[in-house]
């Protein structure tokens, strides 16, 4: 059972690795409205995580509002382009490459965890897993912010859809959801898929 996790672990490990020899659908360069609009809306606050940050959109808005961010990825070539970005920017994030299944390697604590796409990837078990490790990086008090793929957007295509339910049963323990509201996230390959944004604080 756990040499099959492993082995499952280092093929998606590997196959996100691949997705960023080009850019990858979800790569749009800039940060996704809905983290657009929370940043608006003052939610980030104090140290933030930018959880599964891809080449770093989110952990670099974070920083450029003038909060001590930083970025995990699995995916090497994805944490490089991060960090060329962030150098391109003149902008200071910390950036690494670990497993958020993980997160606990890092022993570090976040006032404000970022997820953009990173949900919808896990399957039943590692979505467990990846709560638990959240609610380890997360102290009470603080916050999970999250969009993901949505089961009201229609077709096979992509990611796993995620209900609505389906999030409120993961935060069960140890959590407040706050709120979940329909949003939208943009991809390189069609204009707008439909998706969900979570709201979600430590209790
Ligand atoms: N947040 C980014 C990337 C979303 S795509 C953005 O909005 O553009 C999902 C990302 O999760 C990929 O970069 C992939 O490499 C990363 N990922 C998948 N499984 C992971 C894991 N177990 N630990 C850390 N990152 C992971």
């Amino acid at each position: 059972m756990l040499q099959r996790m492993e082995e499952e672990r280092r093929h998606s490990r590997e196959e996100f690795e691949d997705s960023y020899r080009t850019t990858p659908p979800w790569d749009i360069g800039r940060p996704q409205p809905p983290f657009l609009a929370l940043a608006d809306e003052g939610a980030l606050e104090g140290r933030v995580l930018d959880s599964g940050c891809g080449t770093g959109e989110h952990a670099l808005l974070a920083a450029m509002l003038g909060h001590e961010a930083t970025g995990i990825d699995i995916a090497p070539a994805a944490i490089d382009a991060a960090r060329r970005k962030a150098a391109e920017r003149n902008l200071e994030v910390s950036l690494v490459v670990g497993d958020v299944l993980s997160l606990d390697a890092l022993d570090e604590r976040f006032d404000t965890v970022l997820d953009s796409g990173v949900f919808h990837v896990f399957d039943d078990v590692d979505r467990a897993r990846y709560v638990d490790a959240l609610r380890v990086a997360i102290p009470p008090g603080g916050r999970y912010l999250m969009a993901c793929f949505s089961d009201l957007e229609p077709g096979e295509w992509g990611p796993r859809r995620v209900s609505r339910d389906e999030i409120v049963a993961s935060f069960a323990d140890g959590w407040h959801v706050e709120s979940i509201d329909e949003t939208e996230l943009s991809t390189n390959l069609v204009p707008e898929v439909r998706a969900w944004l979570a709201r979600i604080s430590r209790t």
